[in-house]
């Protein structure tokens, strides 16, 4: 299988191009040229699989002419670690759990795979590779974690000074070995200049492999789709339909559930629920597509007003877009309502985080509209990582997971960096 640009389909590359180059050059993001649909034996099969069995078959479907069966072996292996429970909330309504992982938030599974292929796709390779990662917090300690200790890999991070939680910032800055943590006088956005700055930069590509780990690497994209298999293979056997809720931010997550759609996993139905930032929900309702500036929420990890994946929800479909927003409806929600819904559920003994709060009451909107429906909400995140927002909606003290209480005893390593381009190239200069 190749991967085409959604810009560009003539312009087509191999997985390992794919891989490391993240972006195509024409700014376009790589898809799948063809997407194998599984044998109807398979899905029968499902409910006796383990997650890890689930993976070999769906992982080899699409990679098998790039890798070895060992190496798609050891790839799941690898990603799948952690479990990802389908817990029943009400009749009807599951929580898909993807916060089992090491930074309690589901970018584990995605960061944990771009990692292992990486690496793979540079064993024969005598050269290094350098992930430039700008964080504000979550993805920078998703991407750390995952990447830790893996050969061949080294990753650059960089986040602004004072502006990310003590507890974030010490999932990343306290890890060493292959992850180095800059810690920039400036803001985000300083910080994604510069990473921006450096790919397009001449004198470094030509002497440094630099590469992105963000959800728009179909390395960390593609292995989202394998958890809507696994909860649509827990779900009971009856005659409902199947909605899969996803809160969504920059759309990588539900675009990995309609690759599964699209691999022959019968889901009926999506959900797209955002906070404020409802770029894609105004979309589906009719209007155009028109990005925006980011507004600040306490779901912030889904505080995006120019969703990257965009256009690989329109590449799923052919770029049929009638199409698009007749299986994909779009809720959002402001801040009020989620701490509402927080409150509501919390009631029937199920603690939500902000983001899976969002997830859930898409998808019990939904089901008010449409009926004969059974559905599942994916819970993105932890509800201790999201701390104080969850203690002040439900009025409690939550216990912070021992996982992730074991990070605030490390010991905090940062290099100090300006906000100004030339000095973070004489930085990478220096790695040579
Ligand atoms: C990143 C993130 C999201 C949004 O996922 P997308 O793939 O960007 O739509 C939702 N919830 C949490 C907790 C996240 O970290």
């Amino acid at each position: 299988m190749k991967f085409y640009s959604t810009n560009n389909s003539a312009h087509q590359v191999e997985l390992a191009e794919a891989v490391i180059k993240g972006l195509a050059p024409d700014q376009g993001l790589y898809m799948p040229t063809d997407i194998p649909v599984l044998p109807k034996e398979l899905f029968d099969k499902l409910p006796e699989m383990t997650f890890q069995e689930i993976g070999y078959e769906v992982i080899g479907a699409l990679f098998s002419s790039a890798l070895s069966q060992e190496q798609i072996k050891e790839l799941v292996d690898h990603t799948l670690v952690f479990d990802a429970p389908l817990v029943k909330v009400e009749e009807d309504v599951y929580s898909l759990e993807l916060f089992h992982g090491p930074t309690l938030a589901f970018k584990d599974f995605g960061a944990r795979f771009c990692s292992k292929l990486m690496s793979m796709l540079m064993e024969k390779s005598d050269r290094k590779v350098r992930v430039l990662v700008a964080t504000s917090g979550d993805t920078g300690s998703a991407v750390a974690n995952g990447f830790l200790g893996v050969d061949g890999v080294d990753v650059i991070i960089l986040f602004p000074k004072g502006k990310v939680s003590e507890l974030q910032e010490k999932q990343f800055t306290t890890l060493g070995q292959n992850i180095t943590a800059l810690e920039v006088d400036g803001v985000f956005d300083d910080c994604q200049r510069m990473v921006k700055e450096a790919f397009l930069d001449e004198e470094l590509n030509e002497k440094l492999l630099l590469t992105s780990a963000n959800s728009i690497n179909v390395a960390r994209w593609i292995p989202q789709c394998l958890y809507y298999f696994y909860a649509f293979s827990r779900l009971p056997k009856n005659d409902k339909k199947v909605a899969f809720a996803v809160p969504s931010g920059n759309f990588g997550n539900i675009a990995a559930g309609i690759l599964a759609q699209r691999m022959g996993l019968p889901i009926d139905q999506f959900v797209a629920a955002t906070n404020v930032n409802k770029v894609v929900p105004d979309y589906l309702n009719g209007a155009d597509f028109a990005a925006m500036a980011s507004i600040a929420t306490i779901s912030n990890s889904m505080d995006v007003g120019n969703p990257s994946n965009f256009p690989r929800l329109l590449a799923l479909y052919g770029e049929d877009e009638q199409l698009l927003k007749d299986n994909v409806k779009g809720y959002f929600y402001s801040d009020a309502e989620t701490v509402e819904v927080m409150q509501e559920v919390k009631k029937s003994g199920y603690t939500l985080d902000p983001h899976g709060a969002v997830g859930y009451k898409g998808l019990k909107d939904f089901m008010a509209e449409y009926d004969g429906f059974q559905g599942v909400f994916l819970e993105t995140a932890h509800p201790g990582k999201f701390r104080e927002t969850v203690e002040k909606a439900l009025n409690l003290k939550l216990e912070l997971p021992e996982r992730l209480a074991a990070f605030m005893d490390g010991q905090k390593k940062v290099e100090a960096m300006g906000n100004d381009f030339e000095e973070f190239k004489g930085y990478l200069k220096s790695l040579l």
